[in-house]
């Protein structure tokens, strides 16, 4: 692929969008385009900012005719590659297309168009008492499409899950331009193929998500926050094996190295305790007699456990300055260096101390910059390598780091990722994580769906002498 679309492509394309308004394709609109929060640059051919299903549809009918490659975009904040045009052609954008966010409150669901902030949902389900648990670090960013996209995690996962677990239905179209719907808006449905469960995580590979359907549950009436300094990393670890085997399920269990809390402290100072090795932030939700009663448990645990300090949020407002120093350490860390490198390998729990010993090896071995935070509840930590893409010397080191914390997580019984997807960052190691047949099924799947293999090409699959895409 990768050819320059004709004035005659370009034209029927404005015909379909009804005028150019939403239709870009002047070089500096489409360089805005080239880049999302990881790395390369791939500059599109055309960018239709779409608001319809019909426009999505036509626009696809017309790229699977014409073999024009076709890729789906949020707002970009996707940290694997989803969103880049590797091989150029139609970028659809999703990001306008935010005017449908219904909620039903007997039905417990959400209705919602493609480009609503996730986390709009979730406020428009807390005013009338309920809650969309999957709570990604940018939520306030990124769309709902891009979290369907990449079945994303979050903080509130451990307790609740992730987005696959609160989709009930899909409105979607193909990569051959039909508009088909997926499952339903009943809590229980096993009718068919889980057509749903297949695009949800298909990061953009097997169709356009122009509407869908969420699952909302009883808001938790109260939330009680803990943080626990720790002299020794690992020790924190055991601490939250410790606090998950103790009958006690946390809504989230968020982890930070002593770097992430230096990092903090020099950017917004928020108290943090500069003399700790990492740090553990604890919430618990549910009934307030209930959550004083685990809190007092949980608390003991973390001190049995070799704690330094325990703290508890004793206001509404500590207990919010207490996430707000979690939230950030991504702005923190990214000050540090011109590149940031986000890993988000996952370990099963009983790993987690084992996987930390690893990284901090990993850190010497290599002498690289490593920040190591993340949700480490379900042991979804985020190896963050700061370093400058400038320097050849440097990312040969840094190339090498990843591949080595990737053979850490898979030889714990772990994946590459937990939640970031693989989009073009890590293709290059799937055979690492998949034998031959496996990887064989899924391109079976995607051929099936895509038969002219239009939609968002050049993603998920490896190709013979791919590496992983630290430049463009
Ligand atoms: C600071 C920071 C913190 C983050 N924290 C988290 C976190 O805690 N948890 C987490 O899971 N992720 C996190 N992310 C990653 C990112 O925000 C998520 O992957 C998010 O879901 C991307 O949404 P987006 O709207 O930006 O999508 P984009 O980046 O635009 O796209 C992501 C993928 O979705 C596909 N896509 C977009 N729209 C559609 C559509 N309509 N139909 C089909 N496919 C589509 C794209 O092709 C691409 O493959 C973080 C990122 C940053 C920068």
């Amino acid at each position: 692929m990768n050819v320059p679309l004709t004035s005659q492509t370009i034209e029927k394309i404005i015909r379909i969008m009804g005028g150019g308004d939403r239709v870009l394709t002047r070089k500096t609109d489409l360089l805005s385009y080239a880049y999302d929060a990881s790395f390369g640059l791939f500059v599109p051919d055309v960018v239709c900012q779409v608001k319809s299903v019909e426009e999505v549809s036509e626009i696809v009918k017309l790229a699977n005719e014409e073999k024009i490659p076709v890729t789906p975009r949020g707002h970009a904040s996707g940290l694997s590659g989803g969103a880049l045009p590797v091989e150029g052609g139609i970028v659809i954008d999703v990001s306008l297309w935010n005017d449908v966010l219904e909620i039903d409150k007997d039905d417990m669901i959400a209705i919602v168009s493609p480009g609503v902030i996730t986390a709009d949902i979730d406020r428009a389900a807390k005013k009338v008492g309920l809650m969309y648990p999957p709570d990604p670090s940018s939520s306030n960013v990124s769309t709902i499409a891009g979290n369907l996209a990449e079945n994303s995690g979050g903080p509130r996962c451990l307790k609740y899950g992730v987005t696959k677990d609160y989709v009930l239905g899909l409105q979607v179209v193909t990569p051959e331009g039909h508009i088909i719907r997926t499952g339903g808006r009943t809590v229980k449905n096993v009718t068919g193929y889980d057509l749903t469960k297949l695009i949800v995580g298909s990061e953009g590979t097997l169709g356009v998500i122009t509407e869908a359907t969420l699952r909302l549950i009883p808001r938790p009436p109260a939330t009680l926050s803990l943080m626990a300094a720790f002299g020794d990393i690992v020790q924190a670890g055991y601490a939250i094996t410790d606090v998950l085997t103790s009958g006690i399920l946390p809504a989230k269990i968020e982890f930070m190295d002593q770097s992430s809390i230096r990092a903090v402290e020099n950017y917004h100072p928020m108290g943090l305790p500069l003399d700790a090795e990492a740090v553990l932030f604890i919430e618990l939700d549910g009934h307030p007699l209930a959550i004083r009663d685990e809190a007092a448990c949980v608390y003991q645990l973390l001190e049995n456990a070799g704690a330094l300090r325990v703290q508890k949020a004793e206001t509404s407002e500590e207990e919010e300055e207490m996430w707000k120093a979690r939230k950030l350490v991504s702005p923190a860390i990214a000050k540090h260096k011109p590149t940031k490198i986000s890993e988000d390998a996952t370990v099963p729990r009983s790993q987690i101390p084992a996987f930390l010993k690893r990284l901090r090896d990993i850190k010497h071995q290599f002498g690289i910059d490593l920040v190591v935070f993340g949700h480490a509840g379900d042991g979804n930590l985020h190896p963050n390598i700061l370093c400058d893409q400038r320097d050849r010397e440097e990312m040969e080191k840094v190339e090498q780091a990843v591949a080595a914390i990737f053979e850490a997580a898979i030889s714990l019984g772990g994946t590459l990722s937990g939640e970031h997807g693989i989009g073009i960052m890590k293709k290059a190691f799937m055979p690492m994580e998949f034998d031959h047949f496996s990887l064989e099924m899924m391109k079976r799947i995607k051929e099936a769906w895509d038969p002219n293999g239009i939609m968002n090409p050049g993603k998920i699959f490896p190709k013979p002498g791919d590496r992983l895409v630290l430049r463009s």
